[in-house]
Protein backbone atom coordinates (compact mmCIF):
# COMPACT_ATOMS: atom_id res chain seq x y z
CA UNK A 1 0.00 0.00 0.00
CA UNK A 2 2.71 2.16 -0.18
CA UNK A 3 3.80 5.41 1.92
CA UNK A 4 2.55 3.92 4.77
CA UNK A 5 -1.40 5.40 4.77
CA UNK A 6 -4.55 4.69 6.64
CA UNK A 7 -6.85 5.08 3.99
CA UNK A 8 -7.23 5.53 -0.03
CA UNK A 9 -9.78 6.43 -2.07
CA UNK A 10 -9.02 5.91 -5.88
CA UNK A 11 -11.10 7.41 -8.87
CA UNK A 12 -11.46 5.77 -12.16
CA UNK A 13 -13.22 7.07 -15.38
CA UNK A 14 -12.17 9.07 -18.11
CA UNK A 15 -11.36 12.52 -19.65
CA UNK A 16 -13.44 13.71 -22.83
CA UNK A 17 -12.76 15.86 -24.85
CA UNK A 18 -15.28 18.67 -26.11
CA UNK A 19 -12.48 20.28 -28.26
CA UNK A 20 -9.22 19.09 -29.64
CA UNK A 21 -6.15 19.12 -26.90
CA UNK A 22 -2.91 19.80 -26.91
CA UNK A 23 0.19 18.68 -25.05
CA UNK A 24 3.40 19.74 -26.50
CA UNK A 25 6.56 17.70 -26.24
CA UNK A 26 8.63 20.39 -27.33
CA UNK A 27 9.44 18.43 -30.62
CA UNK A 28 9.02 18.97 -34.18
CA UNK A 29 8.69 17.23 -37.08
CA UNK A 30 8.66 17.01 -40.63
CA UNK A 31 4.63 17.61 -40.61
CA UNK A 32 4.30 19.86 -37.23
CA UNK A 33 5.99 22.85 -35.66
CA UNK A 34 4.60 20.96 -32.41
CA UNK A 35 4.17 16.97 -31.74
CA UNK A 36 2.09 15.87 -29.00
CA UNK A 37 4.04 14.31 -26.19
CA UNK A 38 4.55 10.43 -26.55
CA UNK A 39 5.60 7.77 -23.99
CA UNK A 40 8.95 5.56 -24.34
CA UNK A 41 6.68 3.64 -26.13
CA UNK A 42 5.45 5.96 -29.19
CA UNK A 43 1.77 6.22 -26.99
CA UNK A 44 0.13 9.60 -26.66
CA UNK A 45 0.60 10.93 -23.55
CA UNK A 46 -1.23 13.16 -21.17
CA UNK A 47 1.17 13.29 -17.90
CA UNK A 48 -0.53 13.23 -14.42
CA UNK A 49 1.64 16.29 -13.85
CA UNK A 50 -0.65 18.45 -16.08
CA UNK A 51 -3.79 16.90 -15.05
CA UNK A 52 -2.91 18.08 -11.12
CA UNK A 53 -1.66 21.13 -11.96
CA UNK A 54 -5.11 22.45 -13.48
CA UNK A 55 -6.51 21.03 -11.30
CA UNK A 56 -4.66 23.05 -8.53
CA UNK A 57 -4.50 25.85 -9.89
CA UNK A 58 -8.17 25.83 -10.51
CA UNK A 59 -8.65 25.24 -6.84
CA UNK A 60 -6.47 28.21 -5.62
CA UNK A 61 -8.65 29.95 -8.32
CA UNK A 62 -12.03 29.48 -6.42
CA UNK A 63 -10.74 28.50 -3.05
CA UNK A 64 -10.06 31.88 -0.12
CA UNK A 65 -7.00 31.89 -0.01
CA UNK A 66 -7.18 31.08 3.95
CA UNK A 67 -7.05 27.40 2.17
CA UNK A 68 -3.82 28.07 0.75
CA UNK A 69 -1.91 25.69 3.87
CA UNK A 70 -4.38 22.84 3.41
CA UNK A 71 -3.76 22.78 -0.60
CA UNK A 72 0.10 22.32 0.13
CA UNK A 73 -0.73 19.63 3.01
CA UNK A 74 -2.63 18.03 0.12
CA UNK A 75 -0.85 18.50 -3.16
CA UNK A 76 2.78 18.44 -1.74
CA UNK A 77 5.29 21.35 -1.12
CA UNK A 78 8.96 20.74 -0.62
CA UNK A 79 9.99 17.67 0.46
CA UNK A 80 6.95 16.96 1.14
CA UNK A 81 4.51 14.50 -1.07
CA UNK A 82 1.41 14.77 -2.69
CA UNK A 83 -1.45 12.93 -0.90
CA UNK A 84 -2.90 13.08 -4.12
CA UNK A 85 -1.64 10.92 -6.77
CA UNK A 86 -2.85 11.90 -10.81
CA UNK A 87 -1.78 9.02 -13.06
CA UNK A 88 -0.06 9.10 -16.39
CA UNK A 89 -2.83 8.72 -18.85
CA UNK A 90 -2.09 6.92 -22.16
CA UNK A 91 -3.77 7.00 -25.54
CA UNK A 92 -2.88 4.18 -27.71
CA UNK A 93 -4.35 5.29 -30.95
CA UNK A 94 -1.61 6.30 -33.23
CA UNK A 95 -4.46 7.67 -35.73
CA UNK A 96 -6.46 9.86 -32.75
CA UNK A 97 -4.13 12.84 -33.64
CA UNK A 98 -4.24 16.10 -36.64
CA UNK A 99 -2.74 18.91 -37.51
CA UNK A 100 -3.97 22.37 -36.80
CA UNK A 101 -2.96 25.80 -37.72
CA UNK A 102 -2.94 28.52 -36.04
CA UNK A 103 -2.87 31.58 -37.89
CA UNK A 104 -2.85 35.57 -36.93
CA UNK A 105 -4.28 38.96 -38.78
CA UNK A 106 -2.18 41.54 -40.03
CA UNK A 107 -3.55 44.61 -39.14
CA UNK A 108 -2.27 46.71 -41.93
CA UNK A 109 -2.95 44.18 -44.92
CA UNK A 110 -5.74 42.09 -43.38
CA UNK A 111 -4.59 39.28 -43.87
CA UNK A 112 -3.50 36.17 -42.62
CA UNK A 113 -0.34 36.69 -40.84
CA UNK A 114 2.50 34.20 -42.47
CA UNK A 115 4.72 34.42 -39.53
CA UNK A 116 2.07 34.19 -37.12
CA UNK A 117 1.14 30.81 -38.83
CA UNK A 118 2.48 27.98 -36.53
CA UNK A 119 0.67 24.29 -35.99
CA UNK A 120 0.92 21.54 -33.70
CA UNK A 121 -0.50 18.35 -33.31
CA UNK A 122 -4.01 17.66 -31.30
CA UNK A 123 -6.00 15.15 -29.92
CA UNK A 124 -9.55 14.54 -31.84
CA UNK A 125 -12.12 15.31 -29.82
CA UNK A 126 -13.41 11.57 -30.41
CA UNK A 127 -11.21 10.42 -28.36
CA UNK A 128 -10.81 9.67 -24.53
CA UNK A 129 -8.20 9.47 -22.29
CA UNK A 130 -8.09 7.14 -19.35
CA UNK A 131 -8.70 8.72 -15.87
CA UNK A 132 -7.41 7.52 -12.54
CA UNK A 133 -6.55 10.11 -9.23
CA UNK A 134 -6.39 8.44 -5.58
CA UNK A 135 -6.06 10.08 -2.27
CA UNK A 136 -4.07 8.79 0.59
CA UNK A 137 -5.19 9.69 4.22
CA UNK A 138 -3.45 9.22 7.64
CA UNK A 139 -4.46 9.15 11.28
CA UNK A 140 -3.35 12.77 11.66
CA UNK A 141 -4.92 14.07 8.68
CA UNK A 142 -8.53 16.30 8.61
CA UNK A 143 -10.01 13.85 6.37
CA UNK A 144 -13.44 15.19 6.10
CA UNK A 145 -12.16 18.84 4.96
CA UNK A 146 -9.76 17.08 2.20
CA UNK A 147 -12.51 14.75 0.96
CA UNK A 148 -14.36 18.48 0.51
CA UNK A 149 -11.76 19.79 -1.26
CA UNK A 150 -11.16 16.68 -3.52
CA UNK A 151 -14.57 16.31 -4.37
CA UNK A 152 -15.30 20.08 -5.41
CA UNK A 153 -12.11 20.06 -7.53
CA UNK A 154 -13.65 16.98 -9.03
CA UNK A 155 -16.79 18.18 -9.39
CA UNK A 156 -15.19 21.03 -11.07
CA UNK A 157 -13.89 18.61 -13.47
CA UNK A 158 -16.59 16.92 -14.16
CA UNK A 159 -18.82 20.05 -14.87
CA UNK A 160 -16.26 20.82 -17.63
CA UNK A 161 -14.61 23.95 -15.05
CA UNK A 162 -11.58 22.61 -16.00
CA UNK A 163 -9.37 22.65 -19.04
CA UNK A 164 -6.26 21.20 -20.15
CA UNK A 165 -3.10 21.41 -22.46
CA UNK A 166 -2.85 24.75 -24.49
CA UNK A 167 -4.79 27.11 -26.66
CA UNK A 168 -7.46 27.06 -24.38
CA UNK A 169 -8.62 30.84 -25.24
CA UNK A 170 -8.33 29.29 -28.81
CA UNK A 171 -10.76 26.98 -28.20
CA UNK A 172 -8.59 23.81 -27.16
CA UNK A 173 -8.55 21.29 -24.42
CA UNK A 174 -12.29 21.65 -23.16
CA UNK A 175 -13.09 18.56 -21.65
CA UNK A 176 -15.06 16.91 -18.59
CA UNK A 177 -14.77 14.58 -16.64
CA UNK A 178 -16.38 11.05 -16.01
CA UNK A 179 -15.82 9.22 -12.94
CA UNK A 180 -16.78 5.78 -13.81
CA UNK A 181 -16.23 3.91 -9.94
CA UNK A 182 -14.65 4.92 -6.80
CA UNK A 183 -12.86 2.77 -4.27
CA UNK A 184 -12.43 3.91 -0.97
CA UNK A 185 -10.14 1.78 1.04
CA UNK A 186 -9.27 1.70 4.55
CA UNK A 187 -6.39 -0.70 5.34
CA UNK A 188 -6.75 -0.38 9.04
CA UNK A 189 -9.68 -3.05 8.17
CA UNK A 190 -8.27 -6.36 7.58
CA UNK A 191 -11.17 -7.50 5.87
CA UNK A 192 -10.38 -4.39 2.96
CA UNK A 193 -6.58 -4.89 3.34
CA UNK A 194 -6.00 -8.87 3.07
CA UNK A 195 -8.09 -8.87 -0.47
CA UNK A 196 -6.21 -5.67 -1.72
CA UNK A 197 -3.19 -6.94 -1.09
CA UNK A 198 -3.79 -10.44 -3.03
CA UNK A 199 -6.00 -8.95 -5.79
CA UNK A 200 -5.19 -5.37 -5.74
CA UNK A 201 -8.24 -3.17 -6.89
CA UNK A 202 -10.26 -6.27 -8.18
CA UNK A 203 -10.29 -7.54 -4.52
CA UNK A 204 -12.49 -4.82 -2.98
CA UNK A 205 -15.88 -3.20 -3.49
CA UNK A 206 -16.40 -0.92 -5.98
CA UNK A 207 -18.96 2.41 -5.22
CA UNK A 208 -20.16 4.78 -7.44
CA UNK A 209 -19.59 8.10 -7.90
CA UNK A 210 -22.75 9.40 -6.56
CA UNK A 211 -22.96 7.33 -3.57
CA UNK A 212 -19.52 8.35 -2.79
CA UNK A 213 -20.24 12.22 -2.75
CA UNK A 214 -24.06 11.47 -1.25
CA UNK A 215 -22.77 13.01 2.25
CA UNK A 216 -20.47 15.72 1.14
CA UNK A 217 -21.96 19.72 1.36
CA UNK A 218 -19.91 22.44 0.04
CA UNK A 219 -22.12 25.04 1.84
CA UNK A 220 -18.97 25.91 4.55
CA UNK A 221 -16.24 26.48 2.15
CA UNK A 222 -15.24 30.00 1.53
CA UNK A 223 -15.27 30.37 -2.25
CA UNK A 224 -13.60 33.58 -4.19
CA UNK A 225 -16.03 35.43 -5.53
CA UNK A 226 -15.89 35.07 -9.26
CA UNK A 227 -18.24 35.44 -12.11
CA UNK A 228 -18.29 33.67 -15.46
CA UNK A 229 -20.23 34.78 -18.55
CA UNK A 230 -20.94 32.30 -21.06
CA UNK A 231 -22.60 33.65 -24.74
CA UNK A 232 -23.93 30.52 -26.49
CA UNK A 233 -24.25 31.78 -30.28
CA UNK A 234 -25.19 30.09 -33.81
CA UNK A 235 -22.95 30.93 -36.80
CA UNK A 236 -25.23 30.62 -39.85
CA UNK A 237 -23.39 30.64 -43.24
CA UNK A 238 -24.56 33.54 -46.04
CA UNK A 239 -22.33 32.40 -48.74
CA UNK A 240 -20.05 30.19 -49.62
CA UNK A 241 -17.87 29.70 -46.78
CA UNK A 242 -14.55 27.45 -45.68
CA UNK A 243 -11.73 27.90 -43.25
CA UNK A 244 -9.02 25.54 -44.93
CA UNK A 245 -8.47 22.61 -44.04
CA UNK A 246 -5.52 19.79 -44.89
CA UNK A 247 -8.04 17.98 -46.44
CA UNK A 248 -7.10 14.74 -44.58
CA UNK A 249 -10.56 13.53 -44.51
CA UNK A 250 -11.73 14.18 -47.96
CA UNK A 251 -11.61 11.30 -50.66
CA UNK A 252 -10.70 13.06 -53.67
CA UNK A 253 -7.72 16.02 -53.87
CA UNK A 254 -8.89 19.58 -53.39
CA UNK A 255 -6.71 22.78 -53.45
CA UNK A 256 -8.64 24.35 -51.23
CA UNK A 257 -11.18 22.02 -48.91
CA UNK A 258 -13.35 22.74 -45.31
CA UNK A 259 -11.34 22.30 -41.81
CA UNK A 260 -12.16 18.62 -41.01
CA UNK A 261 -12.16 16.77 -37.17
CA UNK A 262 -13.39 13.54 -35.85
CA UNK A 263 -16.26 14.76 -33.36
CA UNK A 264 -17.09 11.22 -32.56
CA UNK A 265 -15.73 8.23 -34.30
CA UNK A 266 -17.91 7.47 -36.99
CA UNK A 267 -17.38 10.62 -39.02
CA UNK A 268 -15.48 13.82 -39.60
CA UNK A 269 -17.74 17.21 -39.55
CA UNK A 270 -16.81 20.68 -40.72
CA UNK A 271 -16.13 22.84 -37.93
CA UNK A 272 -14.85 26.39 -37.10
CA UNK A 273 -11.82 26.57 -34.52
CA UNK A 274 -11.73 28.93 -32.00
CA UNK A 275 -9.03 30.32 -33.32
CA UNK A 276 -10.46 31.53 -36.29
CA UNK A 277 -13.30 33.74 -34.23
CA UNK A 278 -10.87 35.25 -31.57
CA UNK A 279 -8.98 36.88 -34.15
CA UNK A 280 -11.26 38.34 -35.92
CA UNK A 281 -13.51 39.54 -32.97
CA UNK A 282 -10.22 40.94 -31.13
CA UNK A 283 -9.38 42.90 -34.34
CA UNK A 284 -13.36 44.25 -34.77
CA UNK A 285 -13.40 45.19 -31.05
CA UNK A 286 -9.67 46.92 -31.50
CA UNK A 287 -11.89 48.77 -34.87
CA UNK A 288 -14.82 50.08 -32.65
CA UNK A 289 -12.19 51.37 -29.73
CA UNK A 290 -10.21 53.13 -32.71
CA UNK A 291 -13.50 54.53 -34.26
CA UNK A 292 -14.17 56.47 -30.87
CA UNK A 293 -10.67 57.73 -30.54
CA UNK A 294 -9.20 55.36 -27.59
CA UNK A 295 -5.88 54.06 -28.23
CA UNK A 296 -5.63 50.33 -27.76
CA UNK A 297 -2.15 48.44 -29.10
CA UNK A 298 -1.98 46.22 -32.00
CA UNK A 299 -0.96 42.86 -30.69
CA UNK A 300 0.41 41.78 -33.89
CA UNK A 301 3.55 44.56 -32.73
CA UNK A 302 5.30 43.23 -29.80
CA UNK A 303 3.30 40.67 -28.47
CA UNK A 304 0.58 44.11 -27.29
CA UNK A 305 1.31 46.73 -24.59
CA UNK A 306 -0.07 44.61 -21.38
CA UNK A 307 -2.24 47.52 -20.72
CA UNK A 308 -5.04 48.72 -22.77
CA UNK A 309 -8.58 47.24 -22.38
CA UNK A 310 -7.89 44.76 -25.80
CA UNK A 311 -4.77 43.42 -23.54
CA UNK A 312 -6.62 43.16 -20.60
CA UNK A 313 -9.63 40.99 -22.20
CA UNK A 314 -7.63 39.27 -24.79
CA UNK A 315 -4.45 38.73 -22.92
CA UNK A 316 -0.53 39.65 -24.57
CA UNK A 317 2.32 37.84 -24.88
CA UNK A 318 4.80 40.80 -24.65
CA UNK A 319 6.95 40.88 -21.20
CA UNK A 320 5.49 38.25 -18.91
CA UNK A 321 2.92 37.90 -20.90
CA UNK A 322 -0.99 36.85 -19.54
CA UNK A 323 -3.79 34.51 -20.46
CA UNK A 324 -7.07 36.23 -21.78
CA UNK A 325 -9.82 36.30 -19.90
CA UNK A 326 -12.17 35.71 -22.76
CA UNK A 327 -12.34 31.72 -24.15
CA UNK A 328 -13.62 31.23 -27.79
CA UNK A 329 -14.67 27.23 -27.87
CA UNK A 330 -14.57 25.46 -31.13
CA UNK A 331 -17.86 25.41 -32.75
CA UNK A 332 -19.33 22.65 -33.86
CA UNK A 333 -22.32 22.00 -36.90
CA UNK A 334 -26.01 22.48 -35.24
CA UNK A 335 -28.41 19.57 -36.29
CA UNK A 336 -29.08 21.85 -39.36
CA UNK A 337 -27.70 20.57 -42.61
CA UNK A 338 -24.27 21.14 -43.59
CA UNK A 339 -24.39 21.46 -47.64
CA UNK A 340 -20.87 21.10 -49.31
CA UNK A 341 -19.80 22.22 -52.99
CA UNK A 342 -17.13 21.98 -55.39
CA UNK A 343 -15.92 25.10 -57.13
CA UNK A 344 -13.48 25.55 -60.54
CA UNK A 345 -11.50 28.70 -60.11
CA UNK A 346 -9.87 30.08 -62.82
CA UNK A 347 -7.11 32.53 -62.35
CA UNK A 348 -6.51 35.82 -64.48
CA UNK A 349 -3.63 36.96 -65.70
CA UNK A 350 -3.32 40.27 -64.57
CA UNK A 351 -2.03 42.21 -67.64
CA UNK A 352 -3.80 40.79 -70.31
CA UNK A 353 -6.94 39.87 -68.86
CA UNK A 354 -6.93 36.27 -70.11
CA UNK A 355 -7.33 33.00 -68.35
CA UNK A 356 -3.56 31.48 -67.09
CA UNK A 357 -3.53 28.32 -69.19
CA UNK A 358 -2.06 26.14 -65.71
CA UNK A 359 -3.42 28.57 -62.97
CA UNK A 360 -7.39 26.81 -62.48
CA UNK A 361 -7.45 25.35 -59.28
CA UNK A 362 -10.33 23.99 -57.00
CA UNK A 363 -11.97 24.21 -53.66
CA UNK A 364 -14.79 22.55 -51.68
CA UNK A 365 -16.74 24.73 -50.35
CA UNK A 366 -19.83 25.18 -47.10
CA UNK A 367 -22.66 26.27 -49.26
CA UNK A 368 -25.09 26.09 -46.37
CA UNK A 369 -25.16 25.38 -42.73
CA UNK A 370 -24.72 26.20 -39.06
CA UNK A 371 -22.48 25.78 -36.12
CA UNK A 372 -22.77 26.35 -32.25
CA UNK A 373 -20.41 27.79 -30.43
CA UNK A 374 -19.63 29.17 -27.02
CA UNK A 375 -17.82 32.24 -25.46
CA UNK A 376 -16.65 32.70 -21.87
CA UNK A 377 -15.68 35.88 -19.96
CA UNK A 378 -14.17 35.11 -16.94
CA UNK A 379 -14.62 38.21 -14.86
CA UNK A 380 -15.87 40.79 -17.23
CA UNK A 381 -16.32 43.86 -16.66
CA UNK A 382 -19.47 45.49 -17.45
CA UNK A 383 -17.92 48.14 -20.25
CA UNK A 384 -15.96 44.78 -21.25
CA UNK A 385 -19.33 42.82 -22.46
CA UNK A 386 -20.89 45.74 -23.74
CA UNK A 387 -17.90 45.86 -26.38
CA UNK A 388 -18.16 42.00 -26.73
CA UNK A 389 -22.23 42.55 -27.39
CA UNK A 390 -21.10 45.47 -30.20
CA UNK A 391 -18.40 43.06 -32.41
CA UNK A 392 -21.90 40.55 -31.35
CA UNK A 393 -24.07 43.59 -33.61
CA UNK A 394 -21.61 43.64 -36.33
CA UNK A 395 -21.81 39.59 -36.58
CA UNK A 396 -25.77 39.56 -36.42
CA UNK A 397 -25.66 42.47 -39.40
CA UNK A 398 -23.09 40.14 -41.23
CA UNK A 399 -20.53 42.47 -41.17
CA UNK A 400 -17.77 40.83 -39.53
CA UNK A 401 -16.24 37.94 -42.51
CA UNK A 402 -14.72 35.39 -40.99
CA UNK A 403 -13.30 32.36 -43.46
CA UNK A 404 -11.23 32.01 -46.12
CA UNK A 405 -11.31 34.24 -49.43
CA UNK A 406 -13.06 37.24 -47.91
CA UNK A 407 -12.61 39.49 -51.17
CA UNK A 408 -13.57 36.59 -53.01
CA UNK A 409 -17.35 36.81 -52.31
CA UNK A 410 -17.08 34.26 -49.59
CA UNK A 411 -17.18 34.34 -45.69
CA UNK A 412 -20.35 36.25 -45.24
CA UNK A 413 -21.92 35.32 -41.95
CA UNK A 414 -24.09 35.48 -39.29
CA UNK A 415 -23.88 35.16 -36.13
CA UNK A 416 -27.16 35.16 -33.35
CA UNK A 417 -26.56 35.04 -29.41
CA UNK A 418 -29.68 32.18 -28.48
CA UNK A 419 -28.68 33.09 -24.51
CA UNK A 420 -26.66 34.36 -22.07
CA UNK A 421 -25.45 32.68 -18.40
CA UNK A 422 -24.35 34.27 -15.58
CA UNK A 423 -22.36 32.07 -13.32
CA UNK A 424 -20.79 33.54 -9.62
CA UNK A 425 -18.90 31.96 -6.80
CA UNK A 426 -18.92 33.38 -3.75
CA UNK A 427 -20.16 36.19 -1.58
CA UNK A 428 -20.70 38.80 -4.88
CA UNK A 429 -23.34 41.39 -5.11
CA UNK A 430 -21.76 42.88 -8.20
CA UNK A 431 -24.26 41.63 -10.60
CA UNK A 432 -27.36 40.96 -8.18
CA UNK A 433 -28.86 43.55 -9.90
CA UNK A 434 -29.45 41.94 -12.74
CA UNK A 435 -32.05 39.13 -11.45
CA UNK A 436 -32.06 36.03 -8.70
CA UNK A 437 -29.83 33.14 -9.44
CA UNK A 438 -30.25 29.39 -9.56
CA UNK A 439 -27.88 26.93 -7.60
CA UNK A 440 -25.87 25.07 -9.89
CA UNK A 441 -23.37 23.05 -7.76
CA UNK A 442 -21.04 25.31 -5.96
CA UNK A 443 -22.16 28.06 -8.43
CA UNK A 444 -25.34 30.24 -8.80
CA UNK A 445 -26.13 30.30 -12.38
CA UNK A 446 -28.49 33.40 -13.66
CA UNK A 447 -30.14 32.70 -17.82
CA UNK A 448 -30.44 35.67 -19.99
CA UNK A 449 -32.85 35.01 -22.48
CA UNK A 450 -31.45 37.37 -25.15
CA UNK A 451 -33.31 37.57 -27.84
CA UNK A 452 -30.31 39.66 -29.55
CA UNK A 453 -31.82 41.91 -32.63
CA UNK A 454 -28.87 44.54 -33.26
CA UNK A 455 -29.05 47.14 -35.82
CA UNK A 456 -27.33 49.92 -37.06
CA UNK A 457 -28.55 52.62 -34.81
CA UNK A 458 -27.70 50.22 -31.42
CA UNK A 459 -28.74 47.19 -29.45
CA UNK A 460 -32.43 46.26 -29.89
CA UNK A 461 -33.31 43.26 -26.49
CA UNK A 462 -36.40 42.38 -25.71
CA UNK A 463 -38.67 43.51 -23.03
CA UNK A 464 -37.57 42.49 -19.40
CA UNK A 465 -33.78 42.44 -20.35
CA UNK A 466 -33.90 46.39 -21.22
CA UNK A 467 -32.77 46.98 -17.76
CA UNK A 468 -29.48 44.09 -18.38
CA UNK A 469 -28.63 46.38 -21.25
CA UNK A 470 -29.44 49.87 -20.06
CA UNK A 471 -27.03 49.06 -17.74
CA UNK A 472 -24.41 47.78 -19.32
CA UNK A 473 -24.89 50.88 -21.82
CA UNK A 474 -24.54 53.50 -18.68
CA UNK A 475 -21.17 51.35 -17.37
CA UNK A 476 -20.09 51.81 -21.29
CA UNK A 477 -20.49 55.15 -21.30
CA UNK A 478 -18.93 55.78 -18.24
CA UNK A 479 -15.30 53.68 -19.37
CA UNK A 480 -15.54 55.84 -22.10
CA UNK A 481 -15.94 59.27 -20.63
CA UNK A 482 -13.06 57.89 -18.17
CA UNK A 483 -10.71 57.22 -21.14
CA UNK A 484 -11.35 60.23 -23.09
CA UNK A 485 -9.71 62.20 -19.52
CA UNK A 486 -7.06 59.96 -20.42
CA UNK A 487 -6.55 59.27 -23.65
CA UNK A 488 -2.76 58.15 -23.10
CA UNK A 489 -3.21 54.39 -21.48
CA UNK A 490 -1.23 52.86 -23.94
CA UNK A 491 0.99 55.41 -25.69
CA UNK A 492 3.37 55.78 -22.36
CA UNK A 493 4.85 52.12 -23.40
CA UNK A 494 5.24 53.12 -26.88
ZN1 LIG B 1 -2.58 46.64 -25.49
Amino acid sequence: MGRGNLKRDVFIGNICFDTPLHIGSGEESIQTDALFLRDTEGNLLLPGTSIAGAFLSHLKKILDNSYSGLLEEIFGREKKASKVIFEDSVLKNENSTIIRDGVGINRETLTAQDKAKYDREVVQPAFCFPFQMSVDYTFNDNQNEIRKIILLGLEEFCNGHILLGGNKTRGEGFCHLNIEKVYSLDFSNLECLIPFLKNGLNGVGILTYEDYKKDVSFTSLKLNSIIRLEINYEILLKEPFVIKGRGEFEKEEFDTSPIKILKNLNSAVSYIPGTSIKGPFRFRAEQILNTLGLDCCDPTKNGGCGKCLICNLFGFSSKEGQIGRIYFKDLYPSNKELNEKKFDFVAINRFTGGALPKAKFNAKVLTSGCFEGKIIIENPKEYEIALILQVFKDLYLSDLPIGYGKNKGFGRIQGIIKNMKFMKLGKDEIIKKYGKFKEEGVWKSYNIDLKFKGNEKGLDVDGNLKEFIKCLDKEWKNYLRSQNEDLSLCRENE
